[in-house]
């Protein structure tokens, strides 16, 4: 499908007035509108519940909008579970799901009353000396082997690091029962960014069978199914995207044929979705800074791999659109890069784009998970602002750009208490 940004030139210019370029925008409506087709597409599940992943954007305005849209908060470190606190968010509307975690973060966790996801069985001790086991506890599950959707492996669960074996989930259901747990959720990430709507109802029904398995073993109560990240979203305009209705209806097909034949109906579905909440309804938007003309074109931006990783880091295409010129002919290639002291600070390699002018203003896609919260300070890159589009237009800063006082904060070196 084509590619549309969700913001205009004027728009853009009007925010670079105030905002200088490069900085990261957000589309609320498209955010409210996303997370409203989600909550309708699991609409039939009572218990249903988003924890949005705040890794993908830790903002709490962003926070915000989606706990007004009925979404709690996944966090997976200390800092995380501060900023959903300060944004409101607490008890059970937050999933604790961390890894190799030190006894700080789980004490905020239990202190918060979030609901606490365990990466493995050892850690059911680890409660039981901080003396403090949840009556719900949340256990993740690693099935091993190969995850794959007919004929295509879509990941390797037997080489992830997350979560425990089912022997070891029936161990550590009964010896939780023993300190005093009455009810269990069940979890499991086994793919990442996929662009099928088979992915979840696939996973739901092994986690539904697990669930029958777990009970008829142990006795346990299992309460909520967790079914975590991994819906992806269409970055190539040629990519069909992820239609979250089929998704829903999927899902409750294998709820239907699994788990209501076993008297096991009162299950809630929780989702930990990430990507799929925000990466479209964000841009980048960034200046054209540069260009040169040796063996190949290249188009040098305000932006670079400090503002978005995804490009240099795993090859990601993220499409791009020149404001003023979405009608133009893609008929120029280029590089466009960014402006630190690695080459693989490339936005977009081999490009088909229009022609650009120095002054350009482009918008790259699909930029709202992963983004902003992602990026680094090499080579001195200052992080970029973060702007907030409301439905009627107006827009707000949610995060000023840093500064070299920033960069400076954790150094206490003569000279460098200057004045920025
Ligand atoms: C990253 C992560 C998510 C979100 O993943 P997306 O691919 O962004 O949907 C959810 N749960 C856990 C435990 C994660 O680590």
């Amino acid at each position: 499908m084509k590619k549309t940004p969700f913001i205009t030139l004027e728009k853009a210019k009007e925010i670079a007035a105030q905002i200088p370029t490069p900085f990261h925008v957000y589309d609320e409506a498209g955010i409210r509108r996303n997370a409203r087709a989600l909550k309708e597409a699991f609409a039939w599940n009572k218990g249903f519940k988003e924890y949005f992943a705040v890794k993908a954007t830790p903002n709490p305005f962003i926070i915000k909008i989606l706990q007004e849209e009925g979404c709690g908060c996944d966090c997976a470190t200390y800092t995380e579970l501060v900023l959903a606190e300060a944004a409101g968010v607490t008890g059970h509307n937050v999933m604790f799901s961390s890894n190799v975690t030190p006894e700080k973060d789980m004490r905020k966790a239990l202190q918060m009353g979030a609901y606490i996801n365990l990466d493995d069985a050892t850690y059911v001790d680890f409660l039981a000396q901080m003396g403090d086991v949840p009556e719900t506890v949340c256990l993740r599950y690693n099935p091993g082997g190969s995850f794959s959707l007919g004929n295509t492996i879509m990941d390797m669960p037997r080489d992830a690091k997350y979560g425990m074996t089912e022997d070891q989930m029936a161990g550590a259901i009964l010896r939780l029962m023993e300190l005093g747990t009455k009810h269990f959720g069940l979890h499991a990430f086994l793919a990442s960014n996929t662009g099928t709507n088979e992915y979840y109802p696939e996973l739901a029904s092994q986690m539904f069978r697990l669930a029958v398995r777990l009970r008829n073993a142990t006795g346990a109560h299992i309460a909520f199914i967790n079914l975590s990240g991994g819906i992806g979203v269409d970055y190539r305009p040629e990519q069909p995207s992820c239609d979250i209705r089929v998704i829903g209806e999927g899902v409750r097909n294998r709820y239907e044929s699994i788990l209501r034949p076993q008297g096991m109906d009162d299950i809630a579905i929780f989702t930990e979705l990430g990507r799929f909440m925000l990466a479209p309804y964000g841009h980048l938007i960034s200046t054209v800074l540069h260009q040169k003309h040796i063996y190949r074109e290249y188009v040098g931006l305000d932006a670079c791999a400090a503002d978005l990783m995804r490009p240099a880091m795993y090859g990601a295409y993220h499409h791009i659109t020149v404001l003023g010129k979405e009608t133009a002919i893609l008929d120029h290639v280029y590089d466009v890069t960014g402006g630190l002291c690695e080459n693989n600070d490339k936005f977009a390699v081999e490009r088909s784009l229009p022609a650009i002018q120095i002054g350009d203003i482009v918008a790259i896609h699909d930029t709202g998970a992963h983004g902003h919260s992602m990026g680094y300070n090499y080579n001195g890159k200052l992080r970029s602002a973060e702007v907030l589009l409301h439905p009627d237009g107006s827009f707000q800063m949610i995060r000023r750009a840093e500064t070299a006082a920033d960069y400076f904060a954790t150094l206490d070196f003569a000279g460098l208490e200057y004045k920025w």
